[in-house]
């Protein structure tokens, strides 16, 4: 009998993959946008092109955005609900409703067509919800555009503008149809090109791969090559291919360096200048590059060519191809954050799993992972300090 187990075994394997092809599909979106942001009054107005794929066998009769910077007006579900659950955030609490007019976020839409035709919508705070003029088809695709203005808010919790660490702006983007109460967030794999018009004296880090490298300059041009820096304003464009989120950073003073991981990605640093008097920020370099490999090497390649750790100046979280950190504060929190949102590149952003449904899998893994990273590298990580309970413990808590 011992003989037939591997061909049953085989038959049994085949027969649940068969299954397993009917019942299980990813959607697909293509985004382009061209946005402005004018650093004086913090508004942005912009254009978005969706093409969005159904892959699914269902006919879709509605599509869903977010609004996340909706969430930054008093009276909002992330107000109400941040001042009053019995554990708020210690970030938020009431500074939600304590903002002027001019502080607040928001996003209006100003026209949305579907395949060149206006459709009706409403929106419900964070969630625009869209009623397809014609429902898309399993296996066909429609186009969206949309045409929007917004204001960016002031920082509260993850984007915003001005924080405490003095990043004036950080920004994403992303879908799936839950409220933004400032938890986690999920999207549709896909493609990005964003095209930023913004003030040439601000640098910018983010998901994405730099496309005219050479005419941005700010540490983005080829080594040894000079850029001669316009006034007025410059045109940044950026693609990412097959990523479930976009996310950005601007600020004036943020330092740029670029390091090569040996058969891995470019790492870009992104970091306020004054972080140059203290040599946590080369440090972290080196750790970084040595984190990549480890990981590399245990679990994988990391599949895109590009990274950035940028100083977002508030917690720590993840993004495809970039992660907002702290930037401040003790080399050891540092670089123990930097591991664990780095971490989350090989199961939230290569895999995609929705970590608002699922956080245990992703989170779990991050923290595995980054503690064995931390543990291999102890010396480039701990560099004479004594090693404490745990790498997230100097932090005010990454997610
Ligand atoms: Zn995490």
């Amino acid at each position: 009998m011992i003989h037939r187990l591997p061909a049953l075994l085989l038959l049994s394997i085949s027969s649940h993959f068969a299954l397993a092809q009917d019942y299980r599909w990813q959607q697909r979106v293509e985004y382009a946008m061209d946005v402005r942001l004018d650093v004086t009054s913090h508004h942005i107005a912009g254009t978005q092109k969706l093409v969005y794929y159904n892959n699914s066998p269902d006919t879709l009769t509605k599509v869903y955005y977010h609004l996340y910077f909706n969430a930054f007006q008093p009276g909002s579900m992330m107000d109400v609900r941040s001042r009053t659950i019995s554990d708020p955030d210690r970030r938020v609490t009431d500074r939600i409703s304590k903002l002027k007019e001019d502080e607040i976020g928001y996003q209006h839409i100003l026209t949305l067509k579907q395949d060149g035709k206006d459709v009706v919508y409403t929106v419900d705070h964070t969630i625009l919800e869209v009623i397809l003029a014609k429902p898309i088809l399993p296996k066909t695709k429609t186009v969206i555009d949309l045409k929007f203005e917004a204001q960016v808010p002031l920082q509260i919790r993850r984007s915003g503008r001005d924080n405490r660490e003095g990043i004036a702006y950080s920004d994403f983007q992303g879908w799936h149809a839950d409220q933004y109460v400032a938890r986690e967030f999920h999207g549709v794999w896909g493609d990005v090109d964003v095209k930023i018009t913004i003030d040439s004296k601000f640098v910018i880090g983010g998901t994405g791969k730099l496309q005219n490298p050479e005419q941005i300059g700010h540490g983005y041009e080829k080594a040894g090559t000079t850029v001669k820096q316009s006034n007025g304003e410059q045109q940044w464009h950026f693609i990412a291919k097959d990523v479930i989120d976009f996310a950005w950073a601007a600020d004036q003073d943020y330092a740029h360096d670029r390091v090569q991981v040996p058969n891995g990605p470019e790492l870009h640093f992104f970091y306020q200048k004054n972080e140059r008097t203290s040599d946590n920020w080369t440090k972290l370099q080196e750790a970084a590059v040595k984190t990549f490999q480890f990981l590399n090497e245990r679990f994988g390649r990391y599949p895109y060519d590009t990274y950035s750790i940028i100083q977002g100046g508030d917690g720590g979280m993840e993004y495809p191809m970039c992660t907002f950190i702290l930037g401040e504060g003790q080399y050891r929190g540092l670089v123990g954050l930097m591991a664990h949102e780095v971490t989350h590149s090989w199961y939230q952003m290569a895999l995609a799993s929705n970590e608002s449904l699922y956080p245990w899998m992703d989170e779990g893994f991050a923290d595995f992972a980054s503690s064995e990273a931390q543990a291999c590298l102890s010396e480039l990580f701990w560099s004479g300090h004594q090693r404490s309970a745990g790498a997230r413990q100097s932090t005010l808590g990454p997610l």
